[in-house]
C-alpha cells in the first residue's frame, strides 16, 4: 500500500499491514500519504467526476475520496455506502447563534444515523485486510451502533463495551439488533476504553475506536464533502461537538492534507465545543495547563461523556493547524441549542447540538464574526436519544438543572371539536 504509519511524537514509521494501534513509545499513529504523488493527480476532477456515481465504490461518501482516505482495492472495500449527507442552510437556528451564513451538515444521515460510519468503513475494510475474525469498541453508543452494523456485513464477530446505564436506547438497540455481543461495563466510559485495549491486545481482537489511526482517515471524508458541496468555496469556520477527540483530529487532518498539495488555499478555523461537564481539551487549552483526564464526567450529551479523550494531542495539533479554539457550553445551552435544531425540522441528538451552542458562544464573544460562513457538525440524529427530547419537552429535566424554555409539550384535550377549537384558539394566541 501507497500509505505507512507514524509515530505523531517520535516519527518512527511502521508497515500499515503490522497489527498495531501504537507506537513502540506509547505515541499515537497517523496514516502518511504520499502527497508528493498525490499533488500530480487531478483530484477535484476525479471527485467532482464521481460525485453522482451510483456504482460502488464511488456511490459512498468516503470512497469517493479514496486516494486521500485508504487506497486498498476494491475486493476489501465493506461499505454501505456511508456520506453524502446534507448540507442544511441552517435558517433560525442559525439566527438564534447569531450568524447570517450558518449550514448544518447532518452527519445523522449517515447508514446508521452518525457519523462513525465514515470511520467504520474504513475500520472494516482495514480489519478484513488483516483477516481479523473478531472486532471490539468500546463505546457510548454510536461506535457500537455503526461497527456491530459494519462487522456483521463482512461477517465478523463484534464485541462491545459499554457504560453501564449510560447508553441511550437509540443506540443499545441496533448494537443489539445487529448482533453485537455487548458487555456492559461496571464503569463509565473511560474505563470500558481501557478495558478493551487490554482485550484486543491479549486475545488478539481488532480494535475499531478512533485510536485506530484508520478510522480517522475516513472520518476526513466529512470535510472534503463539505468543501465538495460549497464547490470548494472555503467556509471560514467548521465548529463541532468533542468527545474522545477523534472527529475533529480528522477534520484537521483532512484539511492539512488539502492544503500540502495545494488543493485549497488556506485552512477553515475549527471550534470544537466540549459539555462543562465533560471538557479535559477546553481545561488544557484555556488554561494553558498538561492535559489532564478528568475523572467523573458528566452530562446528557452523552456521546461526548468522556474524561480521558485518546485524542487529545491530536486535537491540540489540528487546533493549532487551523488557528482554532476550544469552547465548553453548559447543559442549558445544549438543550436550548438542540430546541432550535429540532424545531427548524432538522433535529440532531444532544452532543451535536453542541455546535449552534458554541457558534452562539463565539458569536458573543466576538470570536466568530456575525458574516463568516460557519459549517456546524452535527454528529448525529435525532432519534438516537429520543428520551432527552421528551424530557426536555415534558419539563422532567429540572433534576439534571436544566429548564424547557422552548418546550413543546402534548396537550390532552377532551375529544371534541370546541376542545380542539379552543386549544388551538390558545396555541395561536401563545405564539403570537
Ligand atoms: C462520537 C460522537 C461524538 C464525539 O466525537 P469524538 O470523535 O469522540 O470527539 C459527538 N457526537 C456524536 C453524536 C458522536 O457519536
Ligand atoms: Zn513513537
Amino acid at each position: 500500500m501507497d500509505i505507512t504509519l507514524q509515530c505523531i511524537d517520535c516519527e518512527k514509521q511502521y508497515d500499515p499491514l503490522e497489527l498495531r494501534y501504537t507506537c513502540d513509545c506509547g505515541g499515537l499513529l497517523d496514516v502518511i500519504h504520499d502527497l508528493d504523488r498525490l499533488k500530480s493527480l487531478p483530484l477535484k476532477q476525479l471527485f467532482d467526476e464521481r460525485w453522482h456515481s451510483r456504482s460502488f465504490p464511488y456511490s459512498s461518501g468516503v470512497w469517493r475520496y479514496r486516494e486521500l482516505i485508504l487506497p486498498v482495492e476494491d475486493q476489501f472495500i465493506v461499505s454501505k455506502p456511508e456520506g453524502n449527507t446534507n448540507l442544511y442552510p441552517a435558517g433560525k437556528a442559525g439566527e438564534y447563534a447569531g450568524l447570517r451564513r450558518m449550514f448544518l451538515k447532518h452527519e445523522g444521515e449517515n447508514p446508521t444515523s452518525s457519523f462513525k460510519d465514515r470511520g467504520m468503513t474504513c475500520g472494516i475494510t482495514m480489519a478484513r485486510l488483516l483477516h481479523a475474525d473478531t472486532v471490539a469498541c468500546a463505546s457510548t453508543g454510536n461506535t457500537s451502533a455503526s461497527m456491530t452494523s459494519y462487522a456483521a456485513l463482512a461477517g465478523m464477530q463484534a464485541i462491545i463495551f459499554i457504560p453501564e446505564g449510560k447508553i441511550s436506547y437509540g443506540k443499545l438497540t441496533q448494537a443489539l439488533a445487529y448482533g453485537g455481543k455487548t458487555f456492559q461495563v461496571q464503569g463509565n466510559f473511560d474505563d470500558a476504553m481501557v478495558l478493551v485495549m487490554e482485550v484486543c491486545k491479549e486475545l488478539n481482537i481488532y480494535l475499531l475506536n478512533s485510536i485506530n489511526p484508520f478510522r480517522i482517515e475516513g472520518q476526513k471524508a466529512i470535510g472534503f464533502e463539505v468543501l465538495q458541496q460549497l464547490n470548494w468555496q472555503m467556509p471560514d469556520w467548521f465548529v463541532l461537538p468533542g468527545g474522545n477527540l477523534g472527529n475533529n483530529s480528522a477534520l484537521s487532518k483532512g484539511l492539512k492534507e488539502l492544503f500540502d498539495i495545494g488543493l485549497i488555499t488556506k485552512i477553515p478555523r475549527i471550534a470544537v465545543i466540549q459539555a462543562e461537564g465533560a471538557n479535559p481539551l477546553y481545561k488544557m487549552w484555556k488554561e494553558k495547563t498538561a492535559f489532564k483526564p478528568l475523572r467523573q464526567p458528566e452530562t446528557i450529551a452523552t456521546a461526548i461523556k468522556i474524561g480521558n479523550p485518546i485524542s487529545w494531542k491530536k486535537a491540540m495539533r489540528g487546533i493549532e493547524w487551523s488557528n482554532g479554539v476550544v469552547e465548553q457550553v453548559s447543559e442549558q445551552e445544549i438543550m436550548d441549542a438542540k430546541a432550535w435544531v429540532d424545531a427548524v425540522g432538522i433535529g440532531a441528538e444532544p452532543a451535536s447540538c453542541c455546535s449552534i451552542a458554541g457558534a452562539k458562544k463565539l458569536v458573543e464573544k466576538g470570536v466568530i464574526h456575525p458574516d463568516e460562513l460557519v459549517i456546524g457538525i452535527l454528529t448525529g440524529h435525532l432519534l438516537k436519544d429520543p428520551e432527552a427530547v421528551i424530557r426536555y419537552h415534558t419539563g422532567d429535566l429540572k433534576s439534571l438543572g436544566i429548564e424547557s424554555r422552548y418546550a413543546n409539550a402534548p396537550i390532552r384535550i377532551e375529544p371534541t371539536l370546541d376542545a380542539v377549537r379552543e386549544a388551538l384558539y390558545e396555541v395561536r394566541r401563545v405564539s403570537r
